[in-house]
């Protein structure tokens, strides 16, 4: 149990782990669409300098793919959470698919990009962008002429909003990390920056992540089944 009194103001992580039980792979499971493709030649700006085809064919059959999934049980109490918390809860998420929108979230941040975006790569314009190209011909132009990119943090990028993310985990008392294997930085260092501020910190997932010395307490489970019974709203 995670008990929450009304003095708590709670930071949620989540990453690959929540989305599993929606059907999407995770990173590291070896399953599904990353099996097929090396990271280095479609999730690092030289690929996207070098074969900007093959970047767009693996984000636009992730994007085909996302398109069939629904929330799970664990999106959903986050949503239900959020309602019973208002400003008090604050969601950060490595997922870049849009399950926690689906599921009723509001209060959130995708700190390494949204699926279903594009982004222009010489003025940062983003647009909401859901298509799934067969051919870079069809790729979409900003205003400015450029082709618009997957509006994804690839490796070697930094990660989105971090100045607001780190402002709020230093404000809050309960920091709760989701189905992340804590391999990722620099959201693997966000339980370190909790515990200095003074916030309890809590792991829930399948297995402990490498940075579990971190965490007060690791609750081993499927997100889905663990997430909507663990929270204890006393206030
Ligand atoms: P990861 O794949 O490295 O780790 C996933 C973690 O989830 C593992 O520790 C695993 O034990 C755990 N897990 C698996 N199934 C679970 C379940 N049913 N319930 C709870 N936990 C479960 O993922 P990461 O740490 O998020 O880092 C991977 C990177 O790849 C991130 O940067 C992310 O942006 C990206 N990614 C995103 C998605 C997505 O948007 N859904 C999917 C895959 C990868
Ligand atoms: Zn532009």
């Amino acid at each position: 149990m995670i008990e929450i009194d009304e003095h708590d103001k709670i930071f949620v992580l989540t990453g690959a782990g929540i989305s599993a039980e929606s059907g999407i792979p995770t990173f590291r499971s070896g399953s599904g669409l990353w099996e097929q493709y090396r990271i280095e030649d479609v999730c690092t700006p030289k690929a996207w300098r070098k074969k900007p085809g093959l970047v767009w064919e693996f984000y636009s059959a992730r994007r085909a793919h996302a398109k069939t999934t629904l929330p799970n049980d664990a999106h959903k109490a986050l949503a239900a959470l959020e309602t019973t918390m208002g400003d008090r809860f604050f969601l950060c998420t490595q997922n870049v698919d849009n399950l926690h929108e689906q599921a009723g979230s509001h209060r959130l941040t995708h700190i390494h990009g949204e699926l279903f975006k594009s982004r222009c790569p010489d003025c940062d314009k983003v647009v909401n962008d859901d298509k799934v190209y067969r051919d870079l011909s069809e790729v979409g132009h900003c205003t400015c002429g450029a082709m618009l990119r997957p509006h994804i943090v690839f490796f070697q990028e930094v990660p989105l909003e971090l100045d607001a993310v780190e402002d709020r985990i230093v404000k809050s008392t309960l920091l709760v990390s989701i189905g992340t294997s804590g391999t990722v930085a620099p959201a693997n260092e966000f339980v370190n920056l909790a515990r200095m501020a003074g916030a309890r910190t809590v792991y829930i997932g399948l297995e402990a992540p490498e940075n579990h010395a971190s965490f007060n307490q690791v609750i081993l489970g499927k997100a889905g089944e663990v997430v909507p019974h663990v929270f204890q709203v006393m206030g």
